[in-house]
């Protein structure tokens, strides 16, 4: 009888769209897959859990999540954690899990542990995904769903459903792997690796093609720092941009994880698709909007630089064009004024949403070792601050809860 592994994905699109590659390799062996997405599945002979580990809230959800998926599995059933907290705190996952692990930059660690006739990398990275089961919410039993949902406000139920509308008739293509920016706060390089594999640029758009040829209108670009595609094979990502504004067939295209220092780079070919009314959204996480504390996260951009070209490309869009980004408050030393810096870009911008993230130092991360560090309540404290000092509240997405 096929064994049966149940896999639990609470993390970016990137990865998920990487685990649909698994599961299609897995199917390939005689495996099946289980189709409970909202608590653990009883029957599951393995768990396969994935998760995010950018905050210290993420990773503490993940071993919250272990211990739900222990108390729930049947006896016997094994557990496999992947994603990023695996790298990032390989101390705490050996001493609180101890079990098998894989990351971004070791899936090839799966074909060591199912050791099966036919190997992961024969299986390509596919294009489509379905968004299953609800992101943030704790993976146990019903209950814990509805209590989710109804903690809900009317506005992210919405963001919700519009992303899982837009979900089914996406083609996703994944542009590149990596980076290599060296974020201060950042520890998601530590599991994701250096920025590489960066697809030519006639490869994305013969892929981009398919897409069109099986009746798909929507697209989203995705790369852990989409921003800084082509580096490593002397290209960017303006040249592949201008390339697709080329395209005579009517599509809608998303633009997501744009570091701002590569705006320059994109500006104009990105305006250009904005006035073809091609481009439906684009996620350019700004961090802060204060020079001093940008420097110190080493995001090398310019506030008043990049506000002005953000500006200019809404100015150019269609009227649901949507745009949105995130911000880290409470940053070791920021001052109350630089982060009303940050509040009033995000005011100035009207952005769509802003995914608003309190500092955690990550472990190995210089920002953890930087002096000034606020405490946790200072650093929650700010984040209540930080929304009120927003016009539209409804667009701030605070962090797990
Ligand atoms: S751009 Fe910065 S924050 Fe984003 S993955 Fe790279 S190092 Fe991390």
């Amino acid at each position: 009888m096929a064994k049966k592994v149940q896999i639990i994905i609470k993390s970016c699109d990137r990865r998920v769209l990487e685990l649909e590659q698994v599961k299609n390799w897995l199917v390939a062996n005689g495996y099946k897959l289980s189709n409970n997405h909202y608590s653990v599945d009883k029957t599951a002979d393995i768990i396969i859990l994935t998760t995010c580990g950018v905050t210290q809230m993420h990773e503490d959800f993940t071993f919250r999540m272990l211990d739900r998926i222990n108390a729930g599995k049947k006896p016997g059933a094994e557990v496999i954690l992947g994603g990023c907290v695996p790298e990032i705190n390989p101390e705490r996952t050996e001493r609180e899990f101890g079990g098998p692990t894989f990351s971004p930059r070791s899936y090839e660690k799966l074909d060591q542990i199912f050791n099966m006739d036919r190997k992961l990398c024969e299986f390509e990275r596919p294009n489509l995904y379905k968004m299953e089961g609800l992101y943030r919410s704790d993976v146990g039993n019903t209950l814990d769903t509805v209590k989710y949902v109804a903690g809900l406000n009317f506005r992210s139920i919405l963001r919700g459903l519009r992303l899982r509308a837009t979900n089914r008739k996406t083609f996703y293509i994944q542009i590149h792997e990596g980076c290599s920016m060296g974020c201060t706060y950042c520890a998601i390089q530590k599991a994701i690796g250096p920025l590489r594999n960066s697809k030519p640029v006639d490869e994305v758009i013969s892929e981009f093609r398919e897409g069109l040829e099986k009746g798909y209108g929507h697209f989203r670009l995705i790369g852990d720092c989409a921003g800084s595609y082509g580096r490593d094979i002397g290209t960017n990502l303006g040249e592949l941009l201008g390339r697709i504004s080329e395209i005579g067939e009517p599509f809608t295209l998303e633009l997501t994880d744009i570091n701002p220092v590569f705006l320059k780079v994109i500006f104009e070919p990105v305006k250009t698709l904005c006035r073809q009314k091609r481009l439906s959204n684009l996620y350019i996480p700004i961090q802060s909007g204060n020079d001093r504390v940008l420097g110190l996260m080493h995001r090398r951009y310019d506030v008043a630089e990049t506000r002005r070209m953000l500006l200019e490309l809404k100015e150019a869009a269609p009227k649901d064009f949507r745009i949105g980004t995130s911000v880290i408050v409470g940053f070791p030393s920021e001052s109350e004024e630089e982060m009303r810096d940050t509040a009033d870009f995000c005011n100035d911008m009207a952005f769509d949403w802003i995914f608003c993230h309190g500092f955690s130092p990550r472990p190995g991360t210089p920002a953890a070792d930087l002096p000034d560090q606020l405490s946790e309540e200072e650093v929650t404290a700010r984040v209540e601050e930080f929304r009120e000092m927003i016009n539209d509240k409804n667009s701030v997405v605070l962090d797990f809860k």
